[in-house]
Order: structure tokens, then sequence, then C-alpha cells
């Protein structure tokens, strides 16, 4: 059966997956996946994709990427119209999963998908990996050229107004020294082409930066809990601000002074 072309649908494989077939079918494609090479990359294809939309949540298929869909699968086969591949996500449903499958199943929609254009779109994760960079890249750029601090002060009546005269907004700053976590002052930096307030915190050998943003913004550069490029980003908010702490400190240590500085 390795060599001969599979008659498995990837349909009955995607219902196998997700646990639909009946048990005579379902024992049917146990069997043929351990002996069909070719169902067996299409299921760890299939898994992939499926961890990756589980970690991506529900997200509605826009207008401009159907479009650009379409007219990659027209210019896919103009002449011969597949009935099982004639644009299944054409009637704009919610994008589930199996539909995804299908869509994976086109060489077009693989084009795309390898893009990343399709798990960008679906995600929102274009915006939030922008965010994570910026932030990441606008503490190590301080740090390798030795502009953390613009303001250099442990002094929180220093720090303050001059984050305040340099911004519209005025930053809640705090020294959490006899914690372990002295203040070291402050810095204006640029996220998303917006001025935000960053305060610098030491760790021993270790700096932590905590941007300030107001909360009109926190959206845009709303990001989960990451690592990238061995930094750390922790993000919370209070009443005012959102903050986002970023530091190649340990996770560990980084999630104390979280806490210490009103996250959880
Ligand atoms: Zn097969």
């Amino acid at each position: 059966m390795n060599d001969a072309k599979c008659h498995m649908s990837r349909d009955l494989l995607a219902s196998y997956l997700d646990n639909e077939l009946p048990g005579p079918a379902r024992a049917e494609m146990a069997l043929h996946l351990t002996q069909c090479t070719e169902c067996q990359v299409e299921r760890d294809a299939m898994e992939a994709l499926r961890q990756r939309l589980a970690a991506a949540g529900p997200h509605p298929l826009t207008a401009g990427l159907e479009a650009r869909i379409n007219a990659a699968l027209d210019a896919e086969s103009p002449l011969q119209p597949n009935p099982e591949r004639s644009r299944p996500w054409s009637s704009l449903g919610p994008m589930t999963w199996p539909r995804l499958a299908a869509l994976a199943a086109s060489h077009a929609a693989v084009a795309l998908l390898t893009a990343g254009l399709l798990y960008g779109m679906l995600s929102g994760t274009d915006e939030r990996d922008r965010a994570l960079h910026e932030i990441v890249n606008a503490h190590a750029r301080a740090a390798l050229t030795n502009q953390m601090v613009q303001v250099a002060s442990s002094d929180t009546h220093t720090v303050k107004p001059w984050l305040a005269a340099r911004l519209p907004y005025s930053p809640n700053v705090h020294d959490y020294k006899p914690q372990g976590f002295p203040l070291l002052g402050g810095r204006i930096d640029f996220l998303l082409d917006e001025p935000v307030a960053s305060l610098v915190y030491g760790r021993r050998e270790h700096l932590i930066t905590v941007f300030v943003v107001p909360l009109d913004r926190a959206s845009t550069l709303a990001v989960p809990a990451a690592n990238w490029r061995g930094y750390h980003v922790i993000g919370w908010r209070d009443a005012s601000f959102s903050y986002l702490a970023t530091t190649d400190l340990n996770l560990s240590e980084l999630k104390d002074f979280v806490v210490l500085a009103g996250g959880s």
C-alpha cells in the first residue's frame, strides 16, 4: 500500500482524528494508518495544524484572505474545477479545523500557509510577534549601547517628573530596593512608533526594563508571557497602566519582581 495511490479520503482521516468515525471505520483507519506512509504524513501535518489552530484560538477568515485563496485556487486549476476542492471555505462560516484541513490539502493554500499569512491572520500572531520583538529589542538595544537610563536615579521623585515632562502621561514609579530590585532610573523608548516610559531595575548583574503604557494603547502592545532570544517578557496591568517587563534575568526571579510590582 505504500507504493499504491492511497484510497483513503482526507475527510475520513480528519474525521478519524476528531474521533468522529464509528467503530468499524475507526478500526479500519487505525489499521490503515499503521501501513500507509502517505496517510501517516498527512496525519502528522493535520495534527501539527490542529495544534497551531488550538493555540491561535478562533478567528474569522477575513474577506481579503478569502479573495487571495480563491485567486490562488483559480490560478491552480483554471480548466478542471475539482468538486472536492471547490472553495470549501467560500461560505464564510466559522474557520473550523476540518475546514482548514481541507484548505491545507490545496497546493495554493499550502503556499499561503508556508508564507505564514494564514497563520498570522488567523491568530493575530504577526501583531503580537511585532510587539514582542519591539519590547525585547528596545531593552536589548539600550543594554548593548549602554543607554539603559537617561535619568539615572533611585529617587522616584526625580524619575517620575523627568518622564512626565517628556510624555503625554505621568507613569507610576516605585523603588523596590529593600526587596532586592533597586530602581536605577528611567528612559524614553519608542514602541510601535509611540513614546513610552521605561523604568529600569537592577538584580545583581541583570537589568529589567518595565515599559509603562497607557491603557488606551495597551491592546496594541498586548503580548502573552513569552521568551524571545533569551529575554523573558511578562505583562500585567492596573487601573491606570499596562506594564511590560523584560529581562535576561531568570524567569523565577522575574516573577518575584512582577508580583512585587503588582502583577501576578
Ligand atoms: Zn493512506
